[in-house]
């Protein structure tokens, strides 16, 4: 089977790649489990100067992988070259923290002693999405080889030259061959090589029927999941709110990656007594936006990253319109060749229409207004995900309420909701389970195996 990888801003043809066939799956999966043998028994201090250099070969390498990005996926250079950072960061991270994340915990007991101890489990599988096709990935790599795990990635389709470039990375820092392994492979073989045997745990990220295909997988074979799915994040602006700063950050929010970010916010609910003001001002600035071809500098937004992506966003905006929502920026010239959209804010959207309920995963702001606090987080936790949330106020009453009663995996102040290698980083409800990053992510997949010496 050949795959293409398509540039999004032209409808170009970059690259065409071969998918592994069987054999070379096997190989691969043997590979991974032969590596662990002696990949577990590495030093912390040996595996953290592995990530170490992984970090510094991304920062060498920066405008070529993230020209890779912006050529498979279409995301502004600038952003992409932030990417690549985040990801050295995250590494250096992983390999400055990683021994005291995984550190004994001493429990006091009636034994002499007592104790957890965080072992590895195995080769991971991650099945990772295009939309930040480095970082996502190494989120889940940099705290999984720290611990001392195998990492095995199954790309999307449409990101295979990143994904090989992944592999590269690591086998040039150093890492052992089969210690982090690209399957170019299509959907269709997760199942398979998720139910082998040499297979401990899967993390993936991604869209719902994908996440519920892998964990109910995972689960029948009693293998531990971490899924990191879509979200409608919710960001409410309340009077005492720095206004500018609001309506600033909920552009960058809602634009950021062109629109396809699972932590983006999505739906606007602004205070009456405000929104007005609000409302012109995000016009305004989202209307402004630079949109063109994402190598160049300054183009704040680029085309989807994909047509099927495009095609989704615009029957749901058409059905959200139709239903009766109103839409309030002026149409653009767009380039005809290329899966471009236009930003585009919707008002009045009734209940039943997709902006409402449904993830729009792309540059398609929904705004409400509301009277209070308790109907904007009424309104906020109508959603059925709970990925993350933001709230722009300056009162304590407000923040402590906003905390204590959003459904959400995390709740921003005064700021947008971002991933940080420091925090924990996941959802509840349909946007999933389990937590990446900062210490909870390196334990995801350990043996917190228990000692006790009497
Ligand atoms: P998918 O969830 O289909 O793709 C993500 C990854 O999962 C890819 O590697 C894909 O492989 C794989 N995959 C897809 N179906 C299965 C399956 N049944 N079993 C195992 N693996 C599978 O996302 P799409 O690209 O189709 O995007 C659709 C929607 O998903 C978006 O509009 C958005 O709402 C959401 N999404 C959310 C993301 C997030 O960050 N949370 C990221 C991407 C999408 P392959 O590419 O080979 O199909």
């Amino acid at each position: 089977m050949s795959v293409q990888s398509i540039n999004p801003a032209s409808e170009e043809i970059i690259e065409t790649f071969e998918a592994h066939n069987d054999v070379e799956i096997e190989h691969r999966l043997a590979a991974a489990a032969e590596t662990f043998t002696h990949w577990r028994l590495t030093s912390l201090g040996k595996r953290a100067e592995l990530l170490e250099a992984a970090a510094s070969i991304m920062e060498e390498d920066r405008e070529r992988l993230a020209r890779h990005m912006t050529l498979e996926m279409g995301k502004p250079l600038s952003q992409a070259l932030g990417e690549i950072d985040k990801c050295a960061w995250v590494c250096r991270h992983y390999a400055e923290h990683g021994e005291a994340y995984l550190a004994d915990e001493r429990i006091k007991t009636d034994a002499s002693k007592a104790y957890v101890r965080h072992l590895p489990i195995g080769p991971v599988l991650a099945v990772m999405p295009w939309n930040f096709p480095f970082w996502q990935v190494f989120r889940f790599a940099a705290p999984a080889l720290m611990a001392g795990n195998v990492g095995l990635l199954k790309h999307a389709s449409n990101v295979w030259r990143c994904a090989i470039d992944i592999e590269e990375i690591f086998l040039k820092a150093g890492f052992p061959e089969g210690c982090f392994q690209t399957l170019l492979v299509g959907s269709e073989k997760v199942e398979g090589i998720l139910r082998d045997k040499r297979v401990k745990a899967a993390t993936l990220t991604g869209s719902g029927p994908a996440g519920g295909a892998v964990a109910s997988t995972a689960g029948g074979e009693i293998k531990p999941s971490v899924l990191e799915l879509g979200g409608t994040d919710a960001f409410i602006v309340m009077p005492s709110a720095d206004l500018d700063s609001a309506v600033e950050t909920a552009i960058d929010g809602r634009i950021q990656n062109s629109g396809q970010s699972c932590i983006a916010a999505k739906r606007f609910l602004v205070h009456a007594d405000i929104y007005d003001e609000f409302r012109d001002k995000f016009i305004a600035g989202m209307q402004a936006i630079t949109i063109g071809n994402p190598l160049e500098d300054g183009v704040k937004l680029g085309p989807l990253a994909m047509k099927a992506i495009r095609d989704d966003l615009q029957k749901q905006t058409r059905a959200s319109i139709e239903a009766g929502a109103k839409p309030l920026l002026e149409p653009r010239s767009l380039p005809e060749k290329g899966w471009w959209f236009a930003p585009q804010i919707l008002e009045d959207i009734p209940d039943m229409a997709p902006a409402a309920h449904e993830e729009m995963f792309g540059p398609v702001a929904g705004l409400w207004k509301v009277t209070s606090l308790t109907q904007a987080i009424e309104r906020a936790n109508r959603s059925d995900f709970g990925l993350g949330s933001a709230i722009f106020t300056q009162d304590e009453a407000d923040i402590d309420i906003a905390i204590r009663d959003l459904e959400a995996g995390s709740t921003f102040v005064n700021a947008k909701v971002a991933s940080d290698p420091r925090l924990p980083f996941g959802g509840i409800k349909q946007s999933g389970f389990g937590r990446e990053l900062s210490r909870d992510g390196i334990l995801a997949f350990v043996n917190r195996k228990t000692i006790s010496i009497a």
